[in-house]
C-alpha cells in the first residue's frame, strides 16, 4: 500500500508542489504522533527520486531509482535517524551529512535528505544545520518530521515551509481499523483518532498490558496492593504510554458526575469497574491528582527517578481512596 486511507488530501498537496515545480528546499512534516507522517515523507521521497512516478504522483517501484531505494544504496537519498531510538541525532552525524552534500547529486532528479524525529537534533547539530539551510544546494530537497514541533529550535522552524498533517476523520479511519480489530472505536478513542497509535493499541499485548496496569492501580485503591510494589512493576513499562493510561482514567473517573454514557469514555471497556470507583472518590481531591500527572508528564522530560516517580503517584492515589 502506497498511502494509508486518510492520507489522500495531504498526498494531493505535497504533489502540488511538484506540478507546479515549487518542492521547497526544506519542507516541515509535523502534527500528531500516529497519524502516518513518516510513512507519508517517505512516499514523497520515493516519488521525487522515481524516473517515472504513476499518474497520482507515487513512485514506480521499477525503474533504476526505485530499485535503488529499495535496497536502500541510493546516492541521492539520505535518511537521518538516532543511532538509538529516543537517542539524539549527533552532530557527526550531521557533519557526515553536509561532507556528501558538498558533492553534486548523482542522478539527474533531486537529492532527497530525510531527518526524523527532527526534534531529535540537539542543538549543536541543529546550529551545524543551520548552514544547509541558509545556504541550499542544487536540486537538494530536505524533509523534516516531527510530532513536537515546539521543540525544534526556531531558527530551524523559521527556514522551513511548514506542513501539517492534520487528525484524520474518523470516517475514513474505522473501514481501514475495521480490518483489522473488532475493538476499532474503543481503540481509535483510546488513540485520541490517530489510527497508527490505534492499530498499535489494538495488540494482544498492549491490550493485556492496560488491563494489567488498570488492576493494579485498582488494587492500590482497594488498599490491597502496597503502592512501592506497583511502582517498581511499573519500571518496565513505557512511562508516556503509562502517564497517558492514569490521566485517561481520571478523566474518565470525572466524566461520571456528568452522567456521561460509557462509549464516551476513553476506557469504554472498563465501564463497570470506573463506575463502581467514581463516587467513593472526593472530586476537588481527583482533580488534585489529576494535576500531579500533568505535572509529572513535564517532570519524565528531565532525568528523574521513575521508581520515586511512580511511588509518589500511587501513593497519592491511595490516599484520594482512603479520604474518600
Ligand atoms: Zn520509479
Amino acid at each position: 500500500m502506497k498511502l494509508y486511507p486518510w492520507q489522500h488530501n495531504d498526498w494531493q498537496q505535497l504533489q502540488n508542489y511538484v506540478t507546479q515545480q515549487r518542492v521547497p528546499q526544506a519542507l516541515l512534516i509535523n502534527g500528531a504522533l500516529g497519524i502516518g507522517k513518516q510513512h507519508l515523507a517517505e512516499q514523497f521521497a520515493h516519488a521525487l527520486l522515481c524516473e517515472r512516478p504513476k499518474s497520482d504522483g507515487v513512485s514506480c517501484d521499477e525503474c533504476g531509482s526505485c530499485l535503488l531505494v529499495k535496497a536502500q544504496t541510493h546516492p541521492d537519498f539520505m535518511d537521518v535517524q538516532p543511532e538509538e531510538v529516543g537517542k539524539n541525532i549527533t552532530i557527526a552525524q550531521i557533519r557526515a551529512l553536509m561532507e556528501k552534500l558538498t558533492l553534486k547529486p548523482q542522478f539527474e532528479r533531486y537529492r532527497v535528505i530525510l531527518i526524523h524525529p527532527a526534534d531529535a537534533l540537539n542543538n549543536a547539530a541543529a546550529n551545524a544545520f543551520l548552514k544547509f539551510l541558509e545556504e541550499p544546494t542544487e536540486r537538494t530537497v530536505l524533509i523534516l518530521v516531527t510530532h513536537r514541533l515546539n521543540k525544534l529550535p526556531a531558527t530551524i522552524k523559521s527556514r522551513c515551509q511548514k506542513f501539517t498533517v492534520v487528525m484524520p476523520d474518523k470516517s475514513l479511519v474505522l473501514p481501514w481499523l475495521l480490518q483489522q480489530t473488532n475493538n476499532a472505536e474503543i481503540v481509535l478513542n483510546l488513540a485520541q483518532g490517530a489510527p497508527l497509535l490505534a492499530q498499535k493499541y489494538a495488540t494482544d499485548e498492549h491490550t493485556q498490558q492496560r488491563l494489567d496496569c488498570f488492576a493494579a492501580w485498582l488494587s492500590v485503591a482497594k488498599q490491597q496492593s502496597h503502592p512501592v510494589i506497583v511502582a517498581e512493576q511499573w519500571l518496565k513499562l513505557p512511562e508516556a504510554t503509562l502517564l497517558f493510561w492514569l490521566s485517561s482514567w481520571v478523566i474518565d473517573l470525572m466524566r461520571y458526575r456528568y452522567q456521561t454514557a460509557p462509549k464516551n469514555l476513553y476506557h469504554a471497556d472498563l465501564n463497570v469497574a470506573l463506575s463502581e470507583l467514581a463516587p467513593r472518590l472526593n472530586p476537588i481531591k481527583l482533580i488534585e491528582f489529576y494535576d500531579l500527572l500533568l505535572l509529572s508528564r513535564r517532570r519524565l522530560e528531565t532525568p528523574i527517578n521513575k521508581q520515586v516517580l511512580w511511588e509518589e503517584i500511587l501513593i497519592a492515589w491511595a490516599m484520594l481512596n482512603r479520604s474518600g
